[in-house]
């Protein structure tokens, strides 16, 4: 039976690794890139190796960045008592296209899922609390999607925030249950934005 070359066949391996790429599509993309000139497969190599070497987290907000400090958390106009939690890096590009947010972001990168055996370690939970003193934040908006792991999260952070008399607010269920909110558009994010309701 005839197959691919071997390197074709370990890129279409490789290429199918990645989140959402059945073998179909990998065996489309990699016939893509190589009936492509040289120059998108050496452009894609160096982008790759860049975006694992140059791509670090930000040490404030645990956001993605290429430097220490985040530009956001850089940015001396942005309202410092006001801190959106999200789950993921993607969730703040989300925020950010929205376009009227101008406070800051804490990324905790995970969620608590006690039926999936996962507790609050993985999560930056302490450096949320130290940042949240440190900077005299007076308002928490809890943005974490609205998920059975989502709404744990933002009730386990909303309860420590009683104690320590901090404002907690949650995004509006403008979003349907169970809704990631990365893939919300615009006008739903601003709407559950603008009628987020106190904890
Ligand atoms: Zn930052």
């Amino acid at each position: 039976m005839y197959q691919f070359p071997e390197a074709m066949k370990k890129l279409i391996r490789d290429l199918s690794k990645l989140p959402s790429v059945g073998e179909k599509t990998a065996t489309r993309l990699a016939y893509h890139i190589i009936n492509n000139d040289r120059h998108l497969a050496e452009s894609l190599s160096e982008s790759l190796l860049d975006a694992i070497v140059k791509t670090t987290f930000c040490n404030k907000c645990f956001n993605l960045s290429d430097d220490v400090i985040c530009p956001i958390c850089k940015d001396e106009t942005r309202d410092k008592s006001l801190l959106c939690v999200v789950e993921k890096p993607v969730d703040v590009i989300a925020f950010e296209r929205m376009g009227e947010y101008k406070g800051m972001y804490h990324v905790l990168h995970g969620l608590w899922a006690p039926l999936k055996g996962l507790g609050p370690e993985g999560m930056k939970l302490k450096e949320l609390f130290e940042r949240i003193k440190k900077d005299k934040v007076k308002e928490v908006i809890l943005a974490t999607s609205s998920t059975v792991e989502g709404d744990a999260t933002s009730l386990l952070i909303a309860d420590r925030l009683k104690d320590m008399n901090i404002k907690a607010t949650r995004l509006a269920q403008g979003m349907s249950k169970g809704a990631e909110l990365e893939f919300a558009d615009d006008v739903t994010l601003s709407r559950a934005f603008a009628n987020r309701f106190d904890f």
